[in-house]
């Protein structure tokens, strides 16, 4: 079903998108964590304008729960290697290559808008699978050797739940935020997979398996808690 909806400029709350859904039986705020978008919900047959009352009658809700969006800028680094550069025409885009991220915007300020940073961010997703696939590319040949396994599958996906996973069909998922991390962090996440292949849960024998090939898996376990599967420009800058 086709959703309309009209965006007002309030002094109270700030932007606002007014979203009328059939479906919709009652007004519903909320925001978008990524790009921090404030939307009202609302049935199709109230007007836009009730919608507006109704986010500026929570203001405090709004103030409270507004979330930290990421700010992007020029020289920003994304992953090890793309540098994220600005420039300023009349299209909003953003073109991923080998190692960079150019961005096309009207203006400095439309950088912050939530449809700029919607943009930039699945351009920012692009880059780091393009680097999370070369680095496990380039890591699961040594570990492969070592361990004496390959997995049936491998796949690189935008996980934000886990580093990486291993099912019972012997397929191997990384999460593409792999590219964030330090080299050693990669090739415990790694190795911990792979010894999946042999131990599908976390017993002895399992963390056995990834001491015999990381003496110092337990330092390196603790301090991949430090790190988190999201987006986080400047990691490596
Ligand atoms: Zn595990």
């Amino acid at each position: 079903m086709a959703a309309s909806k009209k965006l007002f400029e309030s002094k109270l709350v700030g932007q606002v998108d007014v979203t009328k859904n059939k479906k919709s039986k009652s007004l519903r705020l909320k925001f978008d964590k990524t790009n921090g978008q404030l939307t009202v919900t609302q049935p199709s047959w109230l007007p836009y304008e009730a919608g507006l009352k109704f986010a500026e009658s929570r203001q405090d809700w709004v103030v409270k729960n507004r979330p930290q969006v990421l700010a992007f800028r020029s020289n920003d680094m994304i992953g090890r290697r793309h540098v994220l550069s600005v420039c300023f025409q009349p299209k909003t885009k953003a073109v991923v290559s080998k190692s960079k991220i150019t961005v096309s915007a009207p203006n400095e300020a439309l950088l912050d808008q939530p449809d700029t940073i919607n943009i930039i961010t699945k351009a920012c997703y692009r880059a780091l699978k393009i680097e999370t696939e070369a680095l496990v590319e380039a890591r699961i040949q040594v570990v492969s050797k070592l361990m004496n396994a390959t997995p049936t599958n491998l796949h690189i996906r935008r996980t934000h739940s886990r580093w990486g996973s291993c099912n019972s069909k012997q397929e191997i998922s990384f999460s593409i935020f792999l590219a964030q991390l330090p080299d050693e962090l990669v090739d415990y996440v790694i190795v911990h997979e792979f010894a999946h292949l042999e131990h599908l849960n976390h017993s002895s024998q399992f963390w056995q398996r990834v001491e015999s090939v990381i003496p110092n898996y337990k330092k390196l376990r603790l301090q991949l808690k430090d790190h988190s599967p999201a987006l986080k420009p400047n990691v490596f800058a």
